[in-house]
């Protein structure tokens, strides 16, 4: 038995992912799909981006200080390792961070900032992306 891919390689036209607004254009959809996926790598620095602005300027990279913040550590929805911690360095921000495998969330609420971890499961979300980045 075959795989849905082998099968959308001999029947392009049965795939709905060739198809744009209804009408069956491949290059276009392949086009399309390259730039979705160009954005989403984008969002996701940003987010590395936005997330490390807020680490930096919070915890000055003091982890002393960060400690000071903590509310509590939880199992990461990810890895599964006991190092999520889950920080409330300000009234309405909790930041969750996993010193395991690196992804991390900020809401207003712990509950919106696990949320968003959790909705992150998966995509390589890391924390660490931006100084790891850094060409310094
Ligand atoms: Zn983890």
């Amino acid at each position: 038995m075959g795989e849905w891919s082998d099968y959308f390689e001999d029947f392009p036209e049965e795939n709905p992912a060739n198809y744009v607004d209804g009408r069956f254009a491949p290059q276009e959809a392949k086009k399309l799909h390259e730039i979705e996926a160009k954005l989403e790598e984008d969002q996701r620095k940003l987010n590395a981006e936005v997330y490390g602005l807020i680490n930096d300027s919070i915890f000055k990279s003091n982890q002393k200080k960060k400690k000071q913040f903590l509310v509590k550590t939880i199992s990461c929805p990810q890895c599964g390792e006991l190092v999520l911690n889950c920080y409330s360095p300000q009234e309405n921000l909790f930041v969750c961070e996993c010193n395991e495998c690196g992804i991390y969330g900020h809401g207003e609420t712990l509950d919106l900032a696990l949320q968003l971890v959790e909705s992150r499961v998966g995509e390589n979300f890391d924390w660490r992306e931006k100084s790891k980045n850094k060409d310094l």
